[in-house]
């Protein structure tokens, strides 16, 4: 009997929602990721769950809907990591025309369930906080209700859920080579050691890398698609407001500035068609220009190359266009046939579908397995077991709990953790008994916490992904989180991850 029901290869969005999806239903799950969990595109997505007015206006109404409705899902089962958040349109004359924005956000409110979220609103900016940081001419601007999310987060907690079912999560661990017969046989490098893992379905969830891994690693057709990159830039932060501003763009696309770890500003997107290795996926000088210009059309604090202090990119595959449904969708595809066992290849999307992407895909092996309904949509994220509208109550019971800890602080652990906060915090009574501290806000139980649960392994898998405090973080307080990681590293290797 092969070792696993289902093995995946690729700990994106895309992978680590499989596994959860699948080992929830009660397959025998195994994900290989060759590096950190949502170490490739899914850490530079822009953040956005929403029903995306750019699909509106393609009058692709059921695709808004259904998007929206997965808003409501997110809102339901990750309160913690996704922030709903007011964001507005200034009008501009050159652009779309007032009526049109209007009616457009009006559709938007009547696609949208009735979910507590304030509809959409004109405002005039010159009597308002949204227009503190625009320039003069604008008097008008449009509000409508979406949300954001911590996509790094999103990505490990999907991971700690699915092992929190049964999945083996396995990170450091490349799929190199692969037989095909009435099982499948992988063959992988596992930190460093050659592991064999059969199982009776493969899924390919590998992003930039799908073609090629179907090519050298399964030895299947690789299917037709267009690798695409996507760049953001990250500024000190350009306003106040707790708003996400779109802005329109001369050529058509719609610009997002949103707040990004309380001191910084996220601007994005720019796109290009990608070529190269996925694993180095670096932004032009020309889109880190053209941000700075689309940002400086709208905002008085002009920005300048020289003031971004990182860029997020990363690459996926699209369908190519003959036939193709929309990218934000993703493709997903099963082969199969006598001796040879099922494949699924998912290709790219964006994260707001993602979960149903997930179900659609494992939904894809029931003629092959008994598995249990379809679950997903109901069930929490770790530490999501709360009302979203009471994130705010969470942040201050956290703050009755553990006096010693700041506002920003609370809230920052709260975001991350949601209720699973108690499991870092523990009975400190104050940040002494936390363990050593690595700047301001990070302490060595928290470290401790995301290398024994969340398969952090390396300080970048922290800094970056984890939490995103290598925005703020000195070099000496980086040395000594290296220095730590690397003492707790063994005693962590023999235990939960
Ligand atoms: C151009 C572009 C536009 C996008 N637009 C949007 C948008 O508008 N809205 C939105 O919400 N999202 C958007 N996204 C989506 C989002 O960033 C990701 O595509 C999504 O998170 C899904 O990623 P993934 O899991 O397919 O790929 P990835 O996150 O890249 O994961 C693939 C993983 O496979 C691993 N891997 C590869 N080969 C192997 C192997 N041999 N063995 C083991 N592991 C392997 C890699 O290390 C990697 O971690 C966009 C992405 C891109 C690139």
């Amino acid at each position: 009997m092969a070792d696993y029901d289902l093995a995946i290869i690729g700990g994106g969005l895309n992978g680590v929602s499989i596994a959860r999806d699948a080992a929830g239903r009660g397959l025998r799950v195994i994900l290989l990721e060759q590096g950190d969990l949502g170490a490739g595109a899914s850490q530079a997505s822009p953040r956005l769950i929403h029903g995306d007015l750019a699909d509106l206006e393609r009058r692709h109404f059921l695709r808004v809907r259904r998007a929206l409705a997965e808003r409501d899902v997110w809102l339901r089962i990750a309160p913690h990591l996704v922030r709903p958040m007011r964001f507005a349109i200034p009008a501009h004359s050159d652009e779309r025309t007032s009526l049109h924005l209007r009616s457009w956000l009006l559709l938007y409110d009547r696609l949208a369930a009735r979910n507590g979220l304030p509809a959409s609103a004109t405002v005039d900016v010159t009597h308002h906080p949204v227009g503190n940081a625009l320039k003069r001419p604008f008097g008008t601007a449009f509000e409508y209700s979406d949300c954001v999310v911590d996509d790094s987060r999103l990505v490990v907690l999907t991971a700690v859920d699915a092992a929190a079912r049964g999945a083996e999560i396995r990170t450091g661990a490349r799929c190199t080579r692969a037989e095909r017969g009435r099982e499948w046989r992988l063959v992988t490098i596992d930190r460093g050691f050659r592991r064999i893992v059969t199982a009776r379905a493969v899924a390919n969830a590998t992003g930039a890398w799908t073609s090629s891994v179907a090519e050298t690693v399964l030895r299947v057709p690789p299917p037709k698609l267009a690798a695409v990159q996507m760049d953001q830039i990250v500024v000190r932060r350009l306003f106040d407001s707790d708003n996400v501003y779109v802005f329109q763009n001369g050529d058509g696309r719609l610009i997002f500035a949103s707040p990004y770890q309380r001191d910084f500003t996220l601007i994005g997107n720019a796109s290009r068609a990608f070529k190269g290795d996925p694993a180095i996926v670096t932004m032009a000088a020309g889109d880190v220009a053209y941000l700075c210009d689309a940002a400086n059309r709208y905002f008085r604090e002009r920005i300048e190359p020289v003031d971004v202090v990182r860029t997020l990119s990363g690459a996926n595959m699209a369908m190519k266009p003959a036939g193709a449904p929309s990218p934000r969708d993703g493709g997903l595809t099963l082969d199969h046939g006598r001796g040879r066992a099922p494949l699924i290849t998912v290709i790219g999307g964006d994260v707001t579908t993602s979960r149903l992407r997930a179900e659609r895909a494992v939904s894809k092996l029931t003629p092959f397995y008994p598995m249990s309904a379809r679950w997903t949509a109901r069930a929490p994220l770790p530490g999501g077991d709360f009302a979203w509208d009471r994130f705010v109550n969470e942040v201050d019971a956290a703050r009755d709990r553990w006096r010693f800890l700041g506002e920003e602080q609370a809230r920052r652990l709260v975001a991350a953790y949601g209720t699973n906060v108690k499991a870092i915090l523990g009975d400190a009574r104050e940040p002494g008994d936390l363990g050593p501290a690595f700047g301001p806000e990070l302490t060595g139980a928290e470290v401790r916490y995301l290398m024994e649960k969340e398969w952090a392994r390396f300080p970048d898998d922290i800094l970056w992904r984890r939490t995103k405090l290598g925005l703020t973080m000195a070099q000496a307080d980086r040395d000594a989180l290296t220095a730590f990681m690397a003492k707790g590293a063994s005693a962590v290797r023999s235990g939960a991850c």
